[in-house]
């Protein structure tokens, strides 16, 4: 097995890097972690820590109840909540891994830090069109998740044997939610490869499916009746748009991560292939995308919304009052008429992935 962008020199040299313990790895992965940002930090972590290394996770901010489940014993330490704890780890670590991530703009208030950071840095990461922060780099698109990409680089480490139960739980996890269990995203057969090796660790699938999936707070379930009940869809565009304000949030008594996956129900309608999703914050809007097919989401986000992503997954955000922001949206559907129209969804897309 060899990755597509990375050279064997760039595993070699980080096998060499890592080869003597114990050094201390502190991971790093981008404001709002997400299952696959989370699930690659332990898994990889627990590798690390097994293989003899202190090992500690840093988040830039909170991350949602319904990731909390992971069985693990490495400290995941908030920078935004334990900054004094988190600049210690920084000092004293050896080696910085940034993975789900590739422009330190993604850190967010942590951008500073890396900046900073004077030894080492690693980034693992699966999205396009890496900023080159790193002195090892192993960004590879083609991967459905960082998660998936983990598993490889520690396989071509040599060192899958301190892949334990708890990092095999962690890995499938971030597989399963950046594929939306297994729906987009899988350009390779490798997915259900990796995912097999997984299960043979002997982890339980259904209940991290059910942990991620099944423990929505009532509060959760009824914001998102509310933003389907207002949902506005445009079949002349085939596309479809939701928005939320702090006051309808507030309503709903929002916690972090409520609104995760809200996203994706529009592209449940017959014929919806774009949809967006715009959030009120304190200082500014902040945009999520989706599309099927060949709708190039990444491009839009790009041109309108100072953003980026993948083509079927993407964001961005906009100084602007929520409602101008829906408008801008509304009104650029007119311009992009053509292309969504001629939108395709069709299979024979899967190994042309993003
Ligand atoms: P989500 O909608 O789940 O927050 O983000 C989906 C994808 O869009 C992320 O994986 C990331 O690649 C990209 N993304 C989200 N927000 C931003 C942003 O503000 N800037 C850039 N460049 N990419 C973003
Ligand atoms: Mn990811």
């Amino acid at each position: 097995m060899a990755l597509k962008n990375t050279g064997n020199e760039i595993i070699s040299s980080l096998k060499s890097l890592l080869a003597e313990q114990p050094k201390s790895v502190v991971l790093v992965t981008h404001e709002n972690p997400d299952g696959d940002a989370i699930g690659s930090a332990i898994g990889l972590g627990e590798v690390l820590k097994e293989f003899g290394h202190k090992v500690n996770i840093i988040v830039p901010n909170a991350y949602p109840d319904f990731l909390k489940w992971f069985s693990t014993e490495i400290e995941i330490v908030v920078y935004e909540r334990k900054r004094p704890r988190a600049t210690t780890l920084l000092g004293k670590a050896d080696v910085l891994i940034c993975v789900d991530f590739n422009e330190p703009k993604r850190a967010a208030r942590m951008k500073k830090k890396l900046l900073e950071f004077s030894k080492p840095m690693v980034l693992i990461d699966h999205h396009p069109n890496p900023s080159d922060f790193c002195d090892y780099m192993i960004s590879e698109p083609q991967y459905s998740s960082t998660a998936e990409l983990v598993f490889d680089v520690v396989t071509l480490m040599g060192v899958n044997h301190c892949l334990n139960h708890d990092a095999a739980e962690a890995l499938f996890a971030g597989i399963m939610t950046d594929t939306g269990s297994f729906s987009h995203n899988i350009s390779s057969p490798n997915v259900f490869l990796v995912v097999a090796k997984l299960i043979e660790c002997g982890i339980d699938t259904e209940k991290i499916h059910d942990a991620v999936y099944h423990t929505f707070s009532e509060h959760r379930m009824k914001l998102l009746g509310h933003s389907l009940d207002k949902m506005k869809v445009f079949p002349e565009y085939r596309s479809a748009v939701i928005w939320l304000s702090l006051e309808e949030l507030k309503d709903y008594n929002f916690q972090p991560g409520d609104i995760e996956g809200f996203v994706n129900y529009p592209l449940s309608i017959n014929n919806i292939v774009f949809c967006a999703l715009f959030m009120e914050r304190k200082d500014h809007v902040k945009v999520s995308f989706r599309s099927k097919g060949s709708f190039p989401a990444n491009e839009f986000a790009r041109d309108h919304f100072s953003g980026g992503g993948h083509r079927n997954a993407a964001g961005g955000e906009i100084k602007i009052p929520l409602d101008d922001a829906v408008n801008k949206f509304t009104q650029l559907l007119k311009e992009y008429k053509h292309l969504l129209k001629e939108t395709t969804i069709k299979k024979n897309e899967k190994y042309d992935n993003k």
